[in-house]
C-alpha cells in the first residue's frame, strides 16, 4: 500500500476530495467509532479503477461501472489517504503526518490568491521531510472563470519555482463536482508509485494515535488491553508477536525520572475495519495489546515508535542537531520575515518522525544545536528534523536539521 498525504490550506477542499475518491469514507469512519477504534487521524482508503475500453485519462475512475461507456471497470490499486485535520491546521500535526507519507496531493483553491500562508508552510514541510512525489490539485475551479483559472495556475507555477514541487503537474479539478478526477487519478498513478517494501525488513511502526477502548465501569475481568494506532513503515507484524514501544513511559524513583521502554504482545490487528492476523506497510492499523489501557488512553503514546524488541532506534533525552535556519519564517507576514538566530535558553519545537517535542537550547553554534528535550524521542541518527519557533502564539517553521 501507498500512503498519500492530502495537504493544503484549511478549507481548500482536502476532506471533500478524499470523500470524492473514497465513497466509503464516512461509513467506515462511523463503523470504526462504533467498534471503539476511532480513526480521527483522517485516513481513508480509495480504490482506483480503470475502464478496459476507454483510453487514458478518461478511463480512470472510482466507480464500478464506466460512466462513459457502461463497461464494468477493473481495479488498478488501493491507496491510503492521510487527511490533515481541519481548522486546527497545526503545523505539528501536519509534520507528524508527513513522516508516514510516500507522496502528497497539494490542494490549492482557485478561489483564493496563491500562496496562502499554510500552503507555503506545508510545501516547506514537504521539502524538509523530503517528499518529492507531489501532484498539485487546483481545486474549486467551478467558482472561477477560465481566465481566472489560468491566472491562478500561473501564480501556482511561480510559487513552486525552486521548491521540491517545481516539476509537479497542476491538475484543475472541482472536488465537489467530481470534475476532472480522472485526470487527477492518472497523475497520481504516474507520479506516486507504491514503494517497494521488502517484507523481510525489520518492522517499524509509528504510533499516531492510542486509546483505551473500554467503556467506563467495565468490570476488570472484561477489560480489553490498550490499543495503539498508526502506520507500519516497513516489515510485517503478526498477532502473537512481542512488541516494544519506545520511549515508553516515565518512571520516577526517589525523585529521579527515567524513561523505560514498554514491552507487550500483539493480541489483535485491525486494518480498514477488518481483523487480520498479519499486516504489511501502508494505511492505518490498530493494534490490540496486553498493555494496561490506562497507558494508552487519550493518545498518551502518540509519536512513539514500535517494533520487535531490541530493534528500535535510540531514545534521546538530549539531542545534538546539525541545522540550518531558513532565510525567513514560513507562514508569517512579510514584515516579520527575518529569522533571528537561535539563543541559549530558548525553547524550540522539534519534530522527528511522528514525534513532536520541545527542546531547551543549551548550546548553539552556527551549525550545531544542543538541546534538552521536554519529552524524549526515539529516532535514528541522521533523521531529518523540522525546527519551529513560537511567533505571536503560534509555532512556525524556521529551519531544518539532522540528528547527530
Ligand atoms: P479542508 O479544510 O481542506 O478539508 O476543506 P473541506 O473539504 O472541508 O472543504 C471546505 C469547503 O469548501 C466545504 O464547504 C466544501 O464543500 C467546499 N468545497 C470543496 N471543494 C470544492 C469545490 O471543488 N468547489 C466548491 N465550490 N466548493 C468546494
Ligand atoms: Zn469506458
Ligand atoms: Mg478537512
Amino acid at each position: 500500500m501507498v500512503n498519500i498525504g492530502m495537504i493544503g490550506h484549511v478549507d481548500h477542499g482536502k476532506t471533500t476530495l478524499v470523500n470524492a475518491l473514497s465513497g466509503e469514507w464516512t461509513d467506515r469512519h462511523s463503523e470504526e467509532v462504533k467498534r471503539g477504534i476511532s480513526i480521527r487521524l483522517g485516513y481513508a482508503d480509495a480504490t482506483f479503477r480503470k475502464c478496459p475500453v476507454c483510453s487514458e485519462p478518461t478511463c480512470y475512475t472510482v466507480a464500478e461501472v464506466c460512466k462513459l461507456c457502461g463497461t464494468k471497470t477493473e481495479e488498478v490499486r488501493t491507496v491510503s489517504f492521510v487527511d490533515s485535520p481541519g481548522h486546527e491546521a497545526l503545523m505539528a500535526t501536519m509534520l507528524s503526518g508527513a513522516a508516514i507519507m510516500d507522496g502528497a496531493v497539494l490542494l490549492i483553491a482557485a478561489s483564493e490568491p496563491c500562496p496562502q500562508p499554510q500552503t507555503e508552510e506545508h510545501l516547506m514541510a514537504l521539502n524538509i521531510v523530503g517528499i518529492d512525489r507531489i501532484v498539485i490539485a487546483q481545486n474549486k475551479i467551478d467558482l472561477v472563470s477560465r481566465e481566472e483559472a489560468i491566472e491562478h495556475h500561473k501564480q501556482i507555477r511561480e510559487f513552486v519555482k525552486g521548491t521540491i514541487a517545481e516539476n509537479s503537474p497542476i491538475v484543475p479539478i472541482s472536488a465537489q463536482q467530481a470534475a476532472n478526477i480522472d485526470v487527477l487519478i492518472n497523475c497520481i498513478e504516474e507520479i506516486i508509485p507504491t514503494p517497494e517494501r521488502p517484507e523481510k525488513e525489520i518492522a517499524r511502526m509509528h504510533i499516531a494515535r492510542s486509546f483505551d477502548i473500554n467503556r467506563p465501569g467495565t468490570p476488570i475481568r472484561d477489560l480489553k488491553g490498550g490499543v495503539v494506532g498508526g502506520s507500519l513503515l516497513k516489515g510485517q507484524l503478526r498477532t502473537g508477536d512481542r512488541l516494544e514501544i519506545r520511549p515508553g513511559r516515565m518512571v520516577t524513583v526517589g525523585g529521579k525520572s527515567t524513561w523505560e521502554p514498554l514491552e507487550t504482545e500483539i493480541t489483535s490487528i485491525v486494518v480498514g475495519g477488518t481483523q487480520v492476523s498479519k499486516v504489511a506497510p501502508g494505511g492505518l492499523l490498530g493494534i490490540g495489546t496486553t498493555l494496561d489501557p490506562s497507558m494508552t488512553k487519550e493518545d498518551a503514546l502518540v509519536g512513539q515508535c514500535a517494533g520487535k524488541p531490541g530493534t528500535l532506534p535510540p531514545t534521546w533525552e538530549k539531542l545534538s542537531v546539525d541545522f540550518q535556519l531558513f532565510k525567513r519564517a514560513v507562514g508569517v507576514k512579510k514584515e516579520e520575515e527575518k529569522v533571528p538566530a537561535i539563543k541559549v535558553g530558548e525553547n524550540i519545537m522539534l519534530s522527528a518522525g511522528t514525534s513532536i517535542t520541545i527542546g531547551e537550547v543549551k548550546k548553539v553554534t552556527k551549525k550545531t544545536l544542543d538541546l534538552i528535550l521536554s519529552r524524549p524521542v526515539c529516532a535514528e541518527t541522521g533523521s531529518r528534523v523540522a525546527i519551529g519557533r513560537k511567533i505571536r502564539g503560534r509555532w512556525h517553521l524556521i529551519g531544518a536539521g539532522t540528528i547527530k
